[in-house]
């Protein structure tokens, strides 16, 4: 299976995108910060504040479950598949070319 550029998948794929598709909604935000429930571990209770997402840095880190990356790794743990799975499903769900490196 040919590899995919993750770092194009990141510079097209938005942190604030995944968040979406991942309906994920915030009990807490200031500038670019965001805080609430984990869609890792699925926390319980619209008021969970364990998830922090950083808008600007596109990463996100969980302090109860320790999960923690950048937006595609959010969308590899939140829905427990491989980075190269994730980085496909994402730009499906995106309707964006995969960035496959070395197929042509
Ligand atoms: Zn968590």
């Amino acid at each position: 299976m040919p590899g995919i550029d993750f770092r194009a998948v990141r510079a097209v794929a938005q942190m604030q995108e995944v968040l979406e598709l991942l309906q994920f909604t915030a009990s807490e935000s200031s500038d670019d910060q965001l805080r609430g429930p984990c869609p890792v571990h699925g926390s319980q209770g619209d008021h969970s504040r364990s998830f922090s997402v950083n808008l600007a840095k596109q990463t996100y880190q969980c302090f109860k479950c320790g999960s923690k990356g950048n937006q595609l790794d959010l969308w590899a743990n939140a829905n427990s598949l491989s980075l190269h799975a994730a980085a496909i499903d994402l730009c499906e769900r995106l309707g964006l070319a995969v960035p496959w490196i070395g197929r042509w």
